[in-house]
């Protein structure tokens, strides 16, 4: 894998606005359609400004950083998550703002993961991609680029409107680790239940300043660490004690996600619970997060969930199961005491949970 850089010829070159660092990780925002293949190709991102020609209006200083081979989002892992985290790390103190163009498929893991290793973030990242590519005549990509990039760069007395990992689609802009895709036809495809916009685009772009995070006061720092030994578990009903006890006796295994019912309520056979107890008795941390996209987790509202919270799962409060995956391992990878791993995952790091 290389990183190659492309300066991009804008307007006022000399005397830019602003100066946005665009990462290109692949997706369908980057492909063409190649007539000798008859498929989908990713473009070379250096012919942007043949497909996005708005891009050499704007006042702003441009760069992007093409990731080659470009990756479908259902590739990526960990160890993209840590290269995007460095490569904005080390070009922070140069930009305005960030622009990530990255597959819709994972996309909404991938923000997350950025929330928690961009730790004290004054400036955007804004997440952005498409669902029909960047050469097609009916794509979203142009549109969603132009945008992203515009709110990357906005600002008000100084500092940035958005200081956080932003996913922008449509006409959304979401707080990343509150986002999830929900479509796989049509435009909108992301949308964030229990956390409102944080801005909505027409004509003009209308901020929700109340909801977005305050900015920070401590310094900006590029974590270089996740602990991947985790997993998620979604329940369903007739799931069978050799399929639970296979995924908790993982070796190695630090983490699950365990996805409950409605509140937060899981089976009350034994063999279940035992193996729970087995479990957590081996330092495993087991976060509660539920499978309705919209409410809370609440461990003790009924009895089917009084017995999670009496054995020390971790409530996940509204969290997404793609927030918790990451959330998860960014805790874990700062190989704290149990008791330490526990408290953090009960706080509202990032934004990520009404608490
Ligand atoms: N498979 C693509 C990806 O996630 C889909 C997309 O970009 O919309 O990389």
């Amino acid at each position: 894998m290389q990183v190659v850089k492309v300066d991009i010829d804008t307007a006022t070159p000399l005397h830019p606005e602003a100066a946005i660092l665009i990462i290109y990780t692949g997706g369908t925002v980057g492909m063409v359609f190649d007539e000798a293949e008859q498929h989908l190709v990713p473009f070379n991102f250096t012919q942007i400004l043949d497909h996005v020609p708005e891009l050499r209006q704007f006042h702003y200083l441009l760069t992007v950083l093409s990731i080659e081979p470009a990756i479908d989002s259902s590739n990526m892992g960990v160890a993209d998550w840590l290269l995007l985290s460095r490569l904005i790390g080390e070009n922070y103190e140069s930009y305005d703002g960030f622009v990530v163009l990255h597959g819709t498929d994972t996309m909404a893991y991938s923000a997350s993961a950025m929330s928690y290793l961009l730790e004290n973030l004054q400036k955007p990242v804004i997440f952005t991609g498409a669902q029909v590519p960047i050469g097609r005549i009916r794509t979203d990509a142009r549109e969603n680029l132009i945008t992203a990039v515009q709110i990357a760069a906005t600002r008000q007395e100084g500092t940035s409107r958005v200081p956080e990992v932003c996913i922008y689609f449509r006409n959304l802009l979401l707080r990343g680790n509150r986002s999830k895709k929900v479509e796989s036809s049509h435009f909108d495809a992301f949308k964030s239940d229990n956390y409102p916009p944080l801005a909505e685009t027409g004509i003009e772009i209308d901020y929700n300043a109340e909801h977005v995070l305050p900015y920070p006061t401590r310094p900006f720092r590029a974590h270089g660490q996740l602990d991947d030994r985790v997993v998620v578990l979604k329940l369903f009903p007739g799931i069978t004690a050799a399929v639970v006890q296979s995924i908790l006796q993982t070796p190695e295994l630090r983490g699950v996600v365990l996805e409950t019912f409605g509140s937060g309520n899981a089976p009350t056979a034994s063999w279940f619970l035992a193996l729970l107890r087995e479990a957590l008795a081996k330092g495993i941390v087991i976060l509660n997060v539920s499978q309705c996209d919209e409410g809370h987790v609440d461990q003790g509202r009924y009895e089917t969930s009084k017995h999670l919270l009496d054995m020390g799962v971790v409530g996940g409060a509204d969290i997404t199961t793609e927030a918790a995956v990451s959330k998860l391992m960014y805790v874990l990878g700062l190989e704290l005491s149990l008791v330490q791993t526990t408290e953090l995952l009960r706080q509202n790091l990032r934004g990520e949970i009404t608490i």
